[in-house]
């Protein structure tokens, strides 16, 4: 038997998959004993803002995700194509009904139960073990304070400010230039020479020069934009060291351009002359196809932030990556605490998954789930917690979160930037298309070598591992 605590996203997947491999599972869900701040019923894999599983193309990293979970009998993917409504080329559901669908789901299952209590406490007993922790963003205090015991204190995080992330090829090269403060620069190499050199040098910033005029509307309108009334919940002060840069602007004209739009030691090598501001983005993936904007982290809604960050010169038709946030997320330093089978590095029958573990987002959550329940059920069976394939998109996921960079590690979500392109020639457009025909031949094999009990059946039900 495994225990999973928490029933989100990734807590149901994990007792799904196990249950399909014949194994036992309990779910520990504090909901409606002890609610969160977000979520609103008591149902498993709750929603908790957007409807949307993003992109569901294979010329899409999260598409790829999505079909790779399908071929391993995921049960979020399938209680999300069941209930989908129209999107164009996302994958967004009817979020009552899909949520409904997967507590249906676990719940009937004659391998999984379900019991309502809060854990305030990483159990300690043997009887537990296989455990996942999966209690996502919005992990109780109590239980936040214990994992914070068992990992260090300075490995788990409270609050995710996260700025913006543009698409490079969306930037406009004619409008920025390449240096570092105070010219500690790889000035003149290109962004693929940056990211042949392992893109850590402070070289690899790009800066948006502004003059007065730029600096004047772009200020007016970011002090004017409309903050997102999703996280009104969280009442709490923000660090000074990561404020949102509408704090910021709200604390006076002049706050950011003492602060992330600083201009000092920035002179553009075009005129020689220092600009009035500059907004900086650093190369935010190994691949060099994503720019965050540095010290950007913002509440503003979604709308309102893709059109004051236009503004920005040589960001004009950005496409936007992710924008920015700022919200309470509990998650571990994944690179510190985890192996690639979701398992810590400290114990073999511990695992994290979902949010916690540091990725971000529904899908990526709950691909976590999905491996941590197939390897915590390997360990029941007598078998060995094996990791997927690294050129699949669930292998990447699992091989960043355990070996990025600890240093101010962030949540990620599935990229094309953290899978290993398989022909840096090809155009981008052939590269995904590779990528993702690759990926799924390889997930492909994995399966078959990994396939010793099949999925779920009413026939494979009965063995009490
Ligand atoms: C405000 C907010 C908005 C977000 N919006 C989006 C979005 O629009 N799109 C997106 O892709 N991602 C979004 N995310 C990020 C993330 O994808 C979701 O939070 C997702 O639900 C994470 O899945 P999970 O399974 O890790 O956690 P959850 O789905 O939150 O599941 C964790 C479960 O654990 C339970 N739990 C917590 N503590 C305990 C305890 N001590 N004992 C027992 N049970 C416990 C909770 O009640 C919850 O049911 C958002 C996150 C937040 C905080």
């Amino acid at each position: 038997m495994i225990h999973i605590i928490g029933g989100g996203l990734a807590g149901s997947e994990a007792a799904w998959q196990a249950a399909s491999r014949g194994v036992r599972a309990v779910i520990h869900e504090m909901r409606p004993v002890r609610p969160t701040a977000v979520h609103k019923t008591d149902r498993l894999a709750e929603l908790v803002c957007s409807n949307s599983f993003r992109g569901d193309k294979l010329d899409n990293a999260v598409g790829l995700l999505k079909e790779e979970m399908r071929r391993l009998g995921s049960l979020i993917m399938q209680a999300a194509d069941a209930n989908r409504v129209p999107a164009g080329a996302a994958l967004a559901v009817d979020r009552e009904r899909f949520s409904q669908a997967v507590t249906d789901a676990v719940q009937s299952h004659p391998l999984i139960s379900v019991v309502r209590e809060e854990l305030q406490a990483v159990p300690r007993d043997a009887s537990s073990y296989p455990l996942i922790i999966a209690t996502g963003p919005l992990t109780s205090d109590a239980l936040s304070r214990d994992i914070a015991a068992l990992v260090g204190g300075e490995h788990l995080y409270f609050y995710d400010a996260i700025s913006p992330i543009v698409l490079a090829e969306t930037i406009n090269y004619d409008k920025v230039f390449r240096a570092s403060r105070w010219d500690r620069s790889l000035r003149g190499s290109d962004a693929g020479d940056a990211a042949a050199q392992g893109a850590e040098s402070e070289g690899d910033y790009l800066n948006c020069p502004m003059n007065k005029d730029e600096y004047d509307a772009f200020y007016d309108a970011l002090a004017s934009a409309e903050s997102a009334t999703v996280h009104d919940f969280d009442k709490e002060k923000f660090f000074e060291g990561c404020l949102p840069i509408e704090v910021m602007a709200h604390r006076g004209r002049e706050t950011l351009r003492f602060g992330p739009m600083k201009p000092v030691g920035l002179p553009d090598p075009r005129t020689g002359r220092t600009p009035y501001a500059v907004v900086q983005l650093r190369q935010d993936n190994i691949a060099g196809d994503h720019f965050s904007l540095v010290g950007f982290q913002t509440q503003i809604k979604w709308g309102d932030q893709a059109r004051v960050l236009k503004m920005i010169p040589g960001l004009e038709h950005a496409e936007f990556v992710r924008f920015g946030m700022v919200h309470r997320n509990t998650y571990i330093n994944g690179p510190t605490v985890l192996r690639e089978t979701w398992q810590t590095k400290t114990r073999d029958d511990l695992f994290f998954a979902g949010q916690i573990s540091g990725v971000e987002g529904y899908v990526e959550s709950a691909a976590s789930g999905l491996l941590a329940g197939r390897n915590a059920a390997a360990l029941v069976k007598g078998d060995t917690p094996r990791a997927a394939p690294r050129t699949t998109a669930i292998g990447a996921l699992a091989y960043y979160v355990a070996h990025a960079n600890p240093a101010n590690y962030q949540p990620t979500n599935i990229t094309f930037g953290i899978i290993a392109a398989p022909d840096a020639g090809s155009k981008k457009k052939d590269r995904k298309a590779a990528t993702s025909e690759r990926a799924l031949q390889a997930l492909d094999e994995w399966m078959r070598a990994d396939l010793k009990v099949g999925p779920y059946s009413p026939a494979n039900v009965g063995a009490d591992l």
